[in-house]
């Protein structure tokens, strides 16, 4: 009996690639379920856990640092573009974290976190955020709010306070989800985008 190739349509040469990045979804004459069936081909793991991080790299999203207070009531914040709407009533939104972050254990340990939402000339808080380098509180200025969780005030276009509410380990990451107890926005915000592995703004016109 004739098998096609895994990975492979018989009547379609435009199956995933060995690279496990390109899919043909575009396409008007192909259904979800030979997209599923693609993503099922895949033979190894990394190359999925490429793929998808190409998947989601091609979904771009605002860019948030995520801030709390440890133990010593030192603070801790980590740049973060996985934050959701959750819901209206009562406001609630989610953001995953990496299991080990030190942020994630200072806002799981004091049950509140800040969303800072980077605006388009904060690039580089992004960064430092996203770099390793403990001395990254000491190289913005930031404020403690009611409850001193840290406000980068330079730097965010609107900031949203909230308490935790529930906690959900999914895989190398902690899903985190935060009710809002507070928000200051401004009025005519201009965010920082990250997508395609790259910073950008949003357009002004
Ligand atoms: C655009 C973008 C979006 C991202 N989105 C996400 C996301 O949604 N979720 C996610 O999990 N990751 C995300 N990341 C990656 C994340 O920002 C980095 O992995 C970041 O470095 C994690 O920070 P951390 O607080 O976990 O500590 P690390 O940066 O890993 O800490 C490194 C070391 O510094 C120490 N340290 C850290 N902070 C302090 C401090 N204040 N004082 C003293 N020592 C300190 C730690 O103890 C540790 O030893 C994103 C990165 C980018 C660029």
């Amino acid at each position: 009996m004739h098998h096609p190739p895994r990975g492979k349509d018989s009547s379609d040469d435009r199956g995933p690639d060995r690279a496990g990045i390109a899919y043909p979804i575009a396409s008007a004459s192909l259904g979800w379920d030979r997209v599923m069936t693609g993503v099922r081909a895949l033979p190894e793991p990394a190359l999925l856990s490429a793929g998808f991080r190409s998947l989601m790299a091609a979904f771009p999203a605002g860019v948030c640092v995520v801030t709390g207070l440890d133990a010593d009531g030192q603070p801790r914040g980590m740049t973060c573009s996985s934050v959701c709407s959750v819901a209206l009533e009562p406001p609630t939104l989610l953001v995953c974290l990496r299991t080990a972050s030190p942020t994630l254990t200072a806002v799981l340990g004091c049950a509140r976190f800040a969303v800072n939402m980077l605006h388009d000339r904060a690039q580089l808080t992004a960064e430092l955020f996203s770099s390793g380098e403990p001395d990254r509180f000491q190289r913005v200025r930031w404020l403690g709010a009611g409850d001193g969780i840290p406000h980068l005030v330079d730097d965010a276009h609107s900031v949203a306070d909230c308490v935790v509410i529930a906690a959900h380990q999914v895989g190398d990451h902690t899903v985190v989800y935060g009710e809002v107890f507070g928000v200051a926005v401004q009025p005519a915000p201009q965010p920082l985008l990250y997508g395609l592995r790259r910073y950008a703004a949003w357009p002004r016109h």
